[in-house]
């Protein structure tokens, strides 16, 4: 049974690297994910199969609750809810991980002999997936505005995250010295203070760099998960873990690198907050307005259009419209190329999603690096409910918060035209100068009726 165990986790660790290789190209990232799933399956079945458990029923209720919620919720969530609801899964992971280490504290101690080793694994188990459940709750509050979105400061707030980390930290050691965790009071304290330093170390960081810190969570739980297989001696929850670990250590790494911020300056430095103080006007000098049929006519003569879409794009829920206009251009001869900058909308590869949902061919879409050199001989950019993400200040204003953020150089093109509501700011609460440049007009209105009324516009066009 152990060797027919064994073989069926080695099968699960080769499907997992498998599936994940597969995630690295977006039409075969569906059948990675399978792929994945189905290891997951199998491991389930190899570890369940050949032993005997003592309340199975407990187990069934749980499988089926949990499967059910997992797929309902899967199927129902909006994609801009997605960020919250990969926040709410990964806090389940953690939380998972540190109440599996609890009961093996609690089974551990009691013995003279207990292992120094396990016992340190297992409250260091304790506290990343206890970090990791209540960060991951908070984070899932702000994003679904049960809570305010701003930072939450106060005075002395790292020294205080600070102490109560020396406190478990300290109330660990006593733990390991001693073998005392049997007397639960002092060990549920140490599990309630790892809870509050999750809540702690999250309530400074604003709503919008919530993703950055899901990713970053993301990664503990996989370490906590890697923990409770040392602990299980289970080979594939090791696996499982340190991929989770390892891939969200280099998914924070990444959108850092690509909001030109380190981490430390996201986790500690109160950005990100909501803005709400952006009004129309807010940007000096003069804007030029534009309507949909001046634009239907300037797409209609034009070669090479380029779409950038951003976050807008999300909250219009306009991606059927943005294909329509995709069609409807490229049956008047016009190539239309898509430029998805890595840090548009509001979570890694939010614009592939929304844009694969309505099946752009990929070969339509092109990274920052790709499309910016083709920005000179491009007619058209349409600019899609994305702000940030191309704000020539990232390139020229030394003093502008986003200074050195690689950004879309739409300003590149002979003509821009920018669909968004207003003249409010996007996420970085920065105007943005694009938006005086005379080359550039503003279609004001919700992407989706803007996108609407230019496709209208664009069957009355005759060239
Ligand atoms: P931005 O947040 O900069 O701008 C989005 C714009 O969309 C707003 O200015 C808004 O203007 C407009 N908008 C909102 N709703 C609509 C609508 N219904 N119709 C038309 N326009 C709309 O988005 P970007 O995608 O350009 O940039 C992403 C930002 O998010 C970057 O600063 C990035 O660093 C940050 N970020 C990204 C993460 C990621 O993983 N992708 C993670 C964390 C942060 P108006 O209100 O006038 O309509």
């Amino acid at each position: 049974m152990t060797n027919a165990r064994a073989l069926v986790y080695l099968i699960t660790t080769v499907l997992f690297i498998y599936g994940v290789m597969r995630l690295r190209n977006p039409q075969q990232a569906r059948s990675g994910n399978t792929l994945a799933a189905i290891g997951m399956l199998l491991a389930l079945i190899a570890t369940l199969v050949g032993v005997s458990i003592h309340r199975p029923l407990i187990l069934v209720i749980g499988i089926v609750v949990g499967g059910v919620i997992g797929a309902l919720s899967a199927r129902l969530v909006r994609m801009t809810s997605m960020p919250q609801m990969v926040a709410l899964f990964n806090g389940m992971g953690g939380g998972a991980a540190a109440l599996v280490a609890s009961g093996d504290v609690l089974r551990l101690v009691p013995h003279a002999n207990a292992g120094a080793a396990d016992l340190t694994v297992a409250l260091l188990d304790i506290l990343i997936g206890a970090v990791s459940f209540s960060g991951s709750l908070i984070a899932f509050a702000k994003l679904n505005e049960w809570m305010t979105g701003r930072p939450i400061t106060y005075t002395g707030q790292r020294a205080i995250n600070a102490i109560v980390f020396g406190i478990l930290v300290l109330g660990g050691a006593y733990l390991i010295i001693t073998g005392d965790a049997h007397q639960g009071g002092f060990f549920l304290a140490y599990a309630l203070g790892a809870i509050v330093l999750g809540l702690l170390g999250v309530f400074p960081i604003g709503g919008g760099d919530m993703p950055v810190v899901i990713s970053l969570l993301n990664s503990f739980t996989g370490l906590a998960v890697a923990a409770t297989g040392f602990l299980l001696k289970n080979d594939v929850l090791i696996v499982a873990g340190t991929f989770v670990g390892a891939s969200g250590a280099i998914l924070t790494q990444l959108m850092s690198r690509a909001m030109n911020r380190s981490l430390g300056n996201i986790v500690f430095g109160a950005f990100g907050q909501i803005q709400t103080h952006g009004s129309a006007g807010a940007v000096d000098g003069t804007v030029q307005e534009t309507h949909a049929e001046d634009v239907a006519i300037l797409l209609s003569y034009a070669s090479r259009v380029v779409i950038v879409p951003g976050y807008g794009l999300a909250v219009a829920r306009a991606q059927q419209e943005v294909k329509e206009l995709m069609n409807n251009l490229e049956a008047k001869g016009v190539d239309v190329r898509f430029g998805i900058h890595p840090v548009a909308g509001r979570m890694p590869g939010h614009m592939n999603v929304l844009l694969a949902e309505v099946d752009i061919p990929y070969q339509n879409l092109y990274d920052m690096d790709a499309i910016n050199p083709d920005f000179p001989r491009t007619d058209v950019v349409l600019v899609v409910g994305a702000n940030d993400v191309t704000n020539p200040d990232a390139r020229n204003n030394p003093s502008s918060p986003i200074y050195g953020m690689p950004i879309l150089n739409v300003d590149a093109a002979q003509r821009i035209i920018v669909l968004k509501r207003s003249m409010n700011p996007g996420f970085a609460g920065i105007d943005n100068p694009l938006y005086l440049n005379p080359k550039c007009q503003m279609l004001f209105g919700d992407a989706k009726q803007s996108l609407n009324q230019l496709l209208q516009a664009l069957n009355e066009v005759v060239v």
